[in-house]
């Protein structure tokens, strides 16, 4: 049995970022990119209006009425000269003549029968936006290994860009095991219980920015378990299985993947809860065989194999953010394990409820974080401080 860092360790010497592919940019949300954008022209590409008002040309004598000789909407693409003492009626976004001084705010002026005045001073290169005032040509707009967000998409949409190069995200599987699954939907019969692991499983893949899941289940028969493992093995780039990885007579899946040739990189771990986890890796594809214990299963998905699948997408921070927080109340850790305890943060501290058996999952729906407790602690107290992980 290993500990939680060198786990951590094992997982971070094989995790790689996987294939790129260019999406489309609408389908990029989420995604990290692959490469540098290049902005392919200035940003913007001409002088623009940043007001509703009036484009002037000075006059020699800093006088402040002006002929007006015409007008500007945003998207006339005509040129337009500017004589000295001379203005012309501009909206925002409108192409500033080359041959303005300044755009003054429609507020400071009033306009008759083509005669401008213009109150108080008229500073040059005012309410102009300048060409390239974002970015010059060539510049880097965004650079390889940001992550895609809204506004990174309204960017490169503003640069002309329709896909882009990302890190693309993998396949995966579910195989969840044991006689006494359901589903919500099925009548249970006492002895039985509902399948909480897979769509739990299922939404934190969504939550990580995975699209393709496909979802099995087998009951405790080697034979259901084989043709499970036969199809996702072959379908996704990741399995995760849960359940049947203890001890115990009807737990199949270490059998099973051991006669595999899998690359077991671990086999259990000194942690509560989610003891009984394996990693390993048949060629290029990951398996990870979670506990069946829906709270073990859940926390060793976001300590083990999310920071896996975030590495496979380009992140370069694939870990649940880290953070210390200080301790509400005292806390023990009597198992001898590393502990990981689903906690809740707010205001600067850190509540950790009584109810943290590995079968519970309430505690975990209304939790944010993760406190950490590494093995050697056995004993903290109200202030005290502790690492936190936050849950995505
Ligand atoms: P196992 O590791 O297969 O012995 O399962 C450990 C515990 O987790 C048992 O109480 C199982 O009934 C429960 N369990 C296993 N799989 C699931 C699942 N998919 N959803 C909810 N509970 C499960
Ligand atoms: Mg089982």
């Amino acid at each position: 049995m290993i500990s939680v860092t060198e786990a951590w360790q094992r997982l971070l010497v094989h995790a790689q970022s996987g294939p790129v592919q260019i999406l489309a940019l609408a389908d990029a949300l989420g995604a990290v990119l692959a490469a540098d954008i290049i902005s392919p022209f200035d940003s913007p590409d001409f002088d623009m209006s940043a007001m509703d008002g009036y484009a002037v040309r000075m006059h020699p004598m800093q006088e402040n009425t002006f002929l007006v000789t015409g007008e500007i909407q945003a998207g006339d693409t005509g040129s337009y000269v500017l004589n000295p003492g001379e203005a012309v009626r501009i909206f925002t976004g409108g192409m500033v003549p080359a041959t303005a001084d300044a755009v003054v705010m429609q507020e400071w002026t009033t306009e008759t029968n083509g005669s401008l005045m213009v109150k108080g001073e008229i500073v040059q290169g005012a309410n102009i936006r300048r060409r390239g005032s974002q970015l010059g040509k060539g510049d880097i707009a965004l650079s390889a290994g940001t992550e895609i967000t809204a506004a990174g998409i309204g960017l490169l949409a503003s640069l002309g860009q329709f896909s882009i190069p990302v890190f693309s995200r993998p396949s995966v599987s579910i195989i969840t095991t044991g006689n006494e699954l359901l589903q919500p939907g099925d009548t249970l019969v006492n002895g039985q219980i509902y399948d909480s692991n897979t769509p739990f499983l299922q939404a934190a893949l969504q939550e990580t920015g995975i699209r393709n899941i496909s979802c099995f289940r087998a009951t405790d028969q080697r034979t259901e378990l084989d043709s499970a493992l036969d199809i996702a093995l072959e379908l996704s780039d990741f399995l995760l299985i849960t359940g049947g990885i203890s001890v115990g007579k009807y737990d199949l899946v270490y059998d099973a993947l051991n006669s595999r040739n899998i690359d077991i990189i671990f086999y259990k771990i000194s942690q509560k809860p989610g003891k009984p986890i394996l990693a390993g890796k048949l060629g290029e594809k990951w398996v990870f065989a979670l506990p069946g214990n829906p709270a073990s299963a859940g926390v060793c998905f976001y300590e083990y194999v999310y920071p896996v699948l975030r590495k496979y997408m380009g992140f370069s921070k694939p870990f649940l953010k880290r953070e210390t927080a200080i301790l509400s109340h005292m806390v023990k850790n009597k198992s001898g394990r590393a502990a990981f305890l689903r906690a809740a943060f707010s205001q600067g501290k850190v509540q950790i409820p009584a109810q943290q058996d590995s079968h519970i999952l309430q505690s975990f729906a209304m939790a944010n974080c993760l406190v950490y407790l590494p093995q050697d602690t056995e004993l903290l107290q109200a202030g005290d401080k502790v690492e936190i992980h936050w849950l995505p």
